[in-house]
């Protein structure tokens, strides 16, 4: 379903450039749940983001369900995101003046899903994540843990083959922090939903089934971390 071949990024610094990522090739298959790891500044959150389609690689290939991301029109790369891809951010990056409700629908209306079908499947996610009486409250009014929920309930509206989450419990406590995962578990075993999340707890990252490791932009195992360039 992802196909990263020889993906770089790189940002201009002075007359050259700052590698950030670095001759990345890495594949994920449907269903898998993958967890990113490695130090502070070492490309996680913009792996994330290119596989999510907010960033575009300098150099290589993504391959998207078999479709060259690069080439895609502006309007396809758009719906690609509205109806394949959720994105989980840690600082849940709900609307204030949304509630509970109307933050869960807003990927819908992108969509263009009728008013029915919209108000039951709202209604399922709030039921199965035991928020329906959060509903007409507005984030703030809500806790870290409750925020999260929302911001994963949103995500998984529009029914996306695959959910992106960068660091997803990084500001919650421990017990949250397991909820959210067996969260993800549940939907990654139950409903096949494919995920990708970058974490920098080794609990966390226990919870999928394969872990990927970056230094310095360059992803180990790969065998490519003695070369220089
Ligand atoms: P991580 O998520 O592993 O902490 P990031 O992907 O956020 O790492 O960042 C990796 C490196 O890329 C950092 O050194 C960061 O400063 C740099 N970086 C990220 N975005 C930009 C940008 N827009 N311009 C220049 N450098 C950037
Ligand atoms: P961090 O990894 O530091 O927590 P954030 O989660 O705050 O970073 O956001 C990461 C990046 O994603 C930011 O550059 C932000 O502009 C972008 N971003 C945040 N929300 C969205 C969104 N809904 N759609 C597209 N890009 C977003």
């Amino acid at each position: 379903m992802i196909q990263l071949r020889n993906v770089a990024k790189y940002y201009p610094a002075g007359f050259g450039r700052t590698y950030v990522l670095r001759n990345i090739n890495l594949d994920i298959a449907p269903g898998e749940f993958v967890s990113i790891m490695g130090p502070s500044g070492s490309g996680k959150s913009t792996l994330l983001h290119i596989l999510g389609l907010l960033e575009e690689p300098s150099e290589g290939e993504y391959l998207f369900e078999e479709q060259p991301v690069q080439k895609l029109s502006e309007k396809r790369r758009t719906e690609l995101h509205r109806t394949q891809i959720g994105f989980v951010f840690q600082a849940y990056h709900l609307i204030d003046e949304l509630t509970v409700y109307e933050n869960i629908e807003t990927p819908l209306l992108y969509k263009g899903v009728g008013g029915s079908e919209r108000k039951s499947r709202v209604a399922e996610l709030l039921d199965r994540f035991n928020i329906v009486a959060k509903k007409d409250l507005f984030p703030a009014q809500l806790s870290g843990g409750q925020q999260q929920l929302v911001g994963i309930a949103r995500a998984l509206a529009a029914q996306p083959s695959v959910i992106f989450a960068d660091e997803p419990t990084g500001n919650l406590h421990s017990d949250q922090a397991r909820d959210i995962m067996e969260l993800f578990r549940e939907l990654n075993q139950k409903d096949g939903v494919t995920i990708v999340q970058v974490t920098h707890s080794e609990t966390n990252a226990e919870y999928g089934s394969r872990i990927v490791r970056l230094k310095d932009g360059w992803l180990e195992n790969s065998g490519q971390l003695t070369t220089t360039l």
